[in-house]
């Protein structure tokens, strides 16, 4: 491993903990975790992997992720250096890079007087990690607002995508590319005072309503599709009719306060989590047959 990344000159470790990367605070190693300082080491890293059939994953700000107990193998690359977090505003087109804090930008924007995000206020993520998983909520998602982004595929390519070959669905976008390195939003001139009190009322709502003080991914499942009347079906809900609120394998606790979040207690492992979820999803199963889908991403 070392030998792969010799004459690259990408800042790196070795059998780097990912727990601290993580919100959750579980989970073993990467095998190396590289943070390039630029889209040409990015490139370059990214083409050596691929020769190599090496396993690569992008971390954003581990908000939606679970790592395995026994780490992960390969490459996992983190956009964190200063090149990525760019935020630029130009009139009402706003540039942000991967790397970029999604939550900064929410209050960023919402003091500028530009509107679009203060709908995604309080979900922690990398812009990266926001574009990729459609984040969002009652109020609106990310990908309403998304121009066009600049992304870079396994070989190292960079090329862009318009809004018009773009989908984004629930907790879902089209993109296909290994490294979202760029998302340009595009926002509307409103009123920042009235911008920064939705900001404030969206975040108070959350944190009334889920656990934010916990170690958890937010919601572990998605929300299954209309039942056969066409009414909508909350994950949350069904969980806690279920009655898995308070339900514990060693460290992982279906929170008492929102059934969709599993949350992790001092001690707790990779392990523990996964068996909750699996209890959770066979009980909702055996109990309403509806088979609920994971939202957490679980590494490798
Ligand atoms: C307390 C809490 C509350 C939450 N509330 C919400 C909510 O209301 N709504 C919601 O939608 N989500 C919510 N989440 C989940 C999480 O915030 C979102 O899924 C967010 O989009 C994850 O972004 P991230 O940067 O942390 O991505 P990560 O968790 O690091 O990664 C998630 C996925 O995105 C990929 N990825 C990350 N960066 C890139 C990149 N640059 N290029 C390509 N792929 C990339 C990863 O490979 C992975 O597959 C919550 C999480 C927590 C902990």
């Amino acid at each position: 491993m070392r030998q792969f990344l010799d004459d690259l000159h990408v800042p790196h470790t070795l059998d780097a903990p990912l727990a601290p990367e993580t919100w959750y605070g579980v989970g073993g190693p990467a095998a190396v975790l590289a943070r390039p300082s630029s889209a040409q080491q990015l490139a370059a890293l990214a083409a050596r992997a691929h020769e190599q059939g090496l396993p690569v994953h992008v971390l954003g700000s581990g908000a939606n992720l679970l790592v395995a107990d026994a780490g992960v193998p390969g490459l996992v690359v983190k956009l964190s250096d200063a090149c990525f977090r760019r935020v630029e505003i130009n009139g009402n087109i706003v540039t942000a890079g991967a790397g970029a804090d999604l939550a900064k930008l929410v209050l960023q924007t919402a003091k500028t007087g530009l509107s679009g995000l203060e709908c995604i206020a309080g979900v922690p993520a990398s812009i990266g990690g926001a574009v990729r998983m459609n984040a969002g909520g009652r109020f609106g998602d990310i990908g309403r607002v998304v121009r066009r982004v600049k992304v870079m595929d396994s070989s190292g390519h960079v090329y862009y995508r318009d809004r018009e070959d773009l989908a984004f669905s629930y907790r879902k976008s089209s993109i296909v590319a290994k490294f979202i390195l760029e998302a340009e939003l595009e926002l509307t001139p409103d009123d920042p005072d009235a911008l920064m009190q939705e900001v404030k009322r969206i975040f108070m709502l959350k944190s009334e309503s889920q656990p934010l003080g916990d170690h958890s991914a937010g919601c572990a499942f998605k929300n299954p599709s209309p039942g056969p009347d066409g009414s909508p079906r909350s994950a949350g809900k069904l969980l806690d009719q279920a009655g898995l609120k308070g339900f514990r394998v060693g460290g992982a606790e279906v929170s008492p306060q929102h059934a969709n979040f599993t949350v992790a207690h001092p001690g707790c492992t990779a392990a523990d989590i996964l068996a909750v979820l699996d209890h959770a999803q066979r009980v909702v199963f055996e109990k309403f047959g509806v088979k609920l889908e994971r939202e957490v991403v679980v590494w490798p």
